[in-house]
């Protein structure tokens, strides 16, 4: 009796093993379609720079607006477009989009933003990034020094970046570190590097209080990047204690829902239109 429950148990791990691998394979190949059929979307979320209240940027962050499975937020693809490969293609659209609507933002008369995108690590490993970002920046007619990439602190720090973030640089499109302060970087190879920007994580944001921030992981990193002459972003800005510690420690920018989640370019405009700074200038 134990032996065949055994055997029982085996067959029914084995069922659900084929059909999390069928689940696995309807996605990815529901998300080449998605790529293909115009089911990507970009969010643009506002960042502000600290001194002044006012959106000098934004951060395109990706959605799949998906005919069968609804919204799906990037936790719900990325991973699986990584893991596949179809991340390259949805890195070129959403690289595309983005200087398109800096243009069409342009156009428009708003004042110049700055644009930053993710891109995955298999990507600057590979080597033609700086092609693809070259060829958006002439389609669209945007200065290459309006994009910058974001390159996650895990990423950076490993040896097979270098070469792709030198290329990068060398056609004027700045390069920030991604998600710093979550990974153990060698902070040897990135001096070696052409950074422009450190964006604190979120989880290290989350620990800022004010009065409390002195000592903090967020106020090494920006001490960190002052000293290597890189402007520092606050990522997950969510409380208004966080910004008062953020702004006396001297952070320069920031980004979250206190100011704005991700949202519709149309809604970026209106914002900026507006004029209004997003937080108290002293
Ligand atoms: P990330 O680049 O670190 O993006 C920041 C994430 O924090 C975004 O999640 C954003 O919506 C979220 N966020 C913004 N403000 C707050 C806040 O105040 N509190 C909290 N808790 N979270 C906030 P999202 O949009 O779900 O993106 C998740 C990750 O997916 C991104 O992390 C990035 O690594 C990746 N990703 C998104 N779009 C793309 C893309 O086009 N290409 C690539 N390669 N990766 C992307
Ligand atoms: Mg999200
Ligand atoms: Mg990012
Ligand atoms: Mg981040």
């Amino acid at each position: 009796v134990a032996k065949s429950g055994g055997k029982n148990r085996v067959r029914v791990f084995e069922r659900g093993m084929r059909e999390e691998v069928a689940a696995q394979d309807e996605l990815v190949r529901d998300l080449r379609a998605a790529v293909d059929g115009g089911e990507l979307r970009v969010l643009y979320q506002p960042q502000v720079d600290l001194r002044t209240g006012a959106v000098t940027g934004v951060e395109a962050l990706a959605r799949w607006q998906s005919g069968s499975r609804g919204l799906v937020e990037p936790a719900g693809f990325i991973p699986v477009a990584e893991a596949t490969g179809v991340i390259d293609a949805i890195d070129d659209w959403v690289i595309g989009q983005a200087c398109g609507q800096l243009r069409a933002w342009d156009d428009a008369g708003l004042p110049e933003l700055r644009m930053a995108v993710n891109v995955s690590p298999r990507r600057l490993a590979t080597g033609d990034l700086a092609v693809t970002l070259a060829a958006a920046t002439r389609a669209s007619g945007v200065h290459p020094s309006r994009l910058e990439i974001e390159v996650p602190e895990a990423v950076a720090s490993g040896p097979d970046a270098a070469a792709g973030i030198r290329d990068v640089r060398a056609l004027g499109v700045h390069v920030a570190i991604d998600d710093f302060g979550t990974g153990s970087s060698s902070l040897a190879r990135l001096q070696d590097l052409p950074l422009d920007r450190l964006k604190i994580d979120s989880s290290s944001v989350a620990l800022l209080a004010a009065g409390q921030a002195a000592g903090s992981l967020a106020d090494a990193v920006i001490a960190l990047g002052n000293s290597l002459g890189l402007q520092v972003v606050a990522e997950g800005v969510e409380q208004p204690g966080q910004l008062a510690a953020l702004r006396s420690l001297g952070c320069d920018a920031a980004q979250g829902h206190l100011f704005g989640s991700p949202v519709p370019a149309s809604a970026v405009e209106h914002m900026v239109r507006s004029g209004r700074p997003l937080i108290a200038v002293a």
